[in-house]
């Protein structure tokens, strides 16, 4: 090699090398308002902190955030003795335009059993992160932006408060360790709810997990009982509330909190049978546990399954069969906290030093969980060719590496030719779901993804359910002043040293 050459190499290097950092890749924290953190996982929260909290988001976060009552609760007060305390039960959505219902995919979580005390603590950490991830992430911005989430903290609120309302302190008063697990009817209708049972079964109360209407009657009919599913299916304001929310607003996958076992739950909660979406539901919930941790450690995951596979018992007259089985929308649950928590402090009332870890534990399987929630589940008769979920997802620049805004970018199934759409956000950002393609695919599949003439080609066969797929437009050749005179400058030494 002669002198000569490695002249214009060195050179052109140097040129090319300052050419390409110039280049903001993402413009992100341009309209950056003041972020705060909303809530600091070092403590369970109380009802009138979620309350507060809630309501200072939507105060500070209008055009991304709202707060809205769906219902009550029977109203128990533990200082009165008497039921003068309805519990609204506090829905924040999460969506841009939030005062409009748009056509986006609408998701719900909520949480159900008193002393599970770890879910209304992670709703407020994913609150918070929704909230403050708008702005520095640009998943969650697109998430926000394309979709509408809907959180209930605490909808059994009357529980929570009997339950020691986030106070560890106040745990031991009357039922120990085991805690409070049920609703506050007062079965026996004397005006007073007596719990005197250290493990939740009083003859007071039903357990909301059981009191909805898909199998109801299979459940537990003893009122002494910790699951007793209640006089007649429906029975509960605060699940009426729940229920009625799920309808009138058309949600189409529905989360709701347990813990602890560390599992994600499918249908059918109410037999050891497959659910006719079986292969869909375990491709997503085994994604889903891929993306979970445990005790922080990244090489160990949640179980996934019907609860009778993983946690040894069904469970009929639950939330999550109902909003299948009924509505045919994607409902599941998630058992927070590690298989071995115990049954005691540690497993429904866990320190408060883990609080943080057990939330950062779950977090990347439910923005996972928020991504696929915008597939369309076919009828249960043709479930069996359901496409799996699988996100695509990345940014479209031009060869300046600038995001390209508002270019819409088409996934093909070059197999029948079936496509899905969506148009870039101003960081050049786009997310596409496989599952919501009407035609199924295996990993064999050839997709094409483009946007303009830019043009690749892939395959769904990775393990985690998603994959990256950055696109440079080879046909928008919109130089700014310097790098093209960088890059004439660059032509230029080539020719000169070469023409030497
Ligand atoms: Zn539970």
């Amino acid at each position: 090699m002669n002198l000569k050459l490695l002249v214009v190499l060195f050179l052109s290097a140097i040129l090319l090398s300052s050419f390409l950092t110039m280049n903001p890749s993402e413009k992100k924290g341009e309209k950056i308002p003041m972020l705060r953190n909303y809530y600091t996982p070092d403590h369970y929260p109380s009802f009138q902190e979620i309350n507060h909290t809630l309501h200072q988001i939507a105060r500070e976060h209008p055009d991304i955030a709202k707060v809205f009552s769906i219902g009550h609760t029977w109203g128990w007060d533990p200082t009165t003795g008497k039921y003068d305390w309805p519990k609204p039960l506090w829905t924040i959505k999460i969506s841009d335009n939030p005062d409009v219902n748009e056509s986006e995919p609408r998701v719900y979580i909520h949480w159900h059993h008193a002393r599970e005390w770890i879910a209304p603590a992670f709703m407020m950490y994913l609150i918070n992160s929704l909230i403050n991830g708008y702005y520095e992430n640009d998943t969650i911005h697109w998430l926000v932006n394309h979709y509408e989430i809907y959180i209930t903290p605490l909808s059994n609120a009357d529980g929570y408060v009997i339950d020691g309302n986030g106070n560890l302190n106040n745990l031991t008063g009357g039922w120990g360790p085991g805690g409070w697990r049920k609703n506050a009817r007062d079965n026996n209708g004397d005006g007073t709810l007596e719990i005197n049972d250290q493990w939740g079964a009083s003859g007071e109360g039903v357990d909301p997990e059981r009191n909805w209407d898909w199998h109801w009657s299979d459940g537990d009919n003893d009122p002494n009982s910790s699951t007793y599913h209640g006089p007649y299916p429906f029975s509960e304001p605060m699940v009426i509330a729940e229920k009625n929310f799920i309808e009138n607003y058309s949600i189409d996958a529905q989360c709701v909190l347990h813990s602890f076992s560390g599992a994600i739950l499918i249908p059918w909660f109410y037999t050891s049978q497959n659910a006719p979406h079986d292969s869909f539901y375990r491709d997503f919930a085994k994604h889903m546990a891929l993306r979970t941790k445990i005790n922080g450690d990244p090489t160990k995951h949640y179980n996934y399954g019907r609860p009778d596979e993983v946690i040894g018992y069904s469970a009929p007259g639950g939330s999550s069969d109902w909003v299948y089985g009924y509505l045919n929308k994607i409902g599941i649950a998630v058992e927070m906290e590690p298989q071995d928590a115990s049954w005691s402090d540690d497993g429904f009332h866990p320190s408060t030093d883990k609080i943080q870890m057990y939330s950062e534990d779950l977090y990347e399987a439910m923005i996972y969980f928020i991504e696929i929630s915008d597939t369309r589940l076919k009828s249960k008769s043709s479930a069996a060719e359901q496409p799996d979920a699988y996100v695509v997802w990345g940014y479209v620049k031009d060869e300046g590496g600038n995001p390209v805004a508002g270019e819409k970018v088409t996934i093909t199934n070059t197999a029948n030719g079936e496509k899905i759409e969506t148009t870039t956000d101003e960081h050049g950002f786009y997310m596409l779901d496989l599952g919501t393609l009407n035609s199924s695919y295996s990993s064999t599949t050839q997709f094409q993804i483009s946007a303009g003439s830019a043009m690749k080609v892939f395959h769904a066969n990775d393990s985690m359910g998603s994959e990256k797929i950055d696109i440079v437009k080879s046909d928008v050749p919109e130089f700014s002043t310097a790098p093209g005179i960088l890059i004439i400058a660059t032509l230029a030494i080539v020719i000169y040293f070469s023409r030497n």
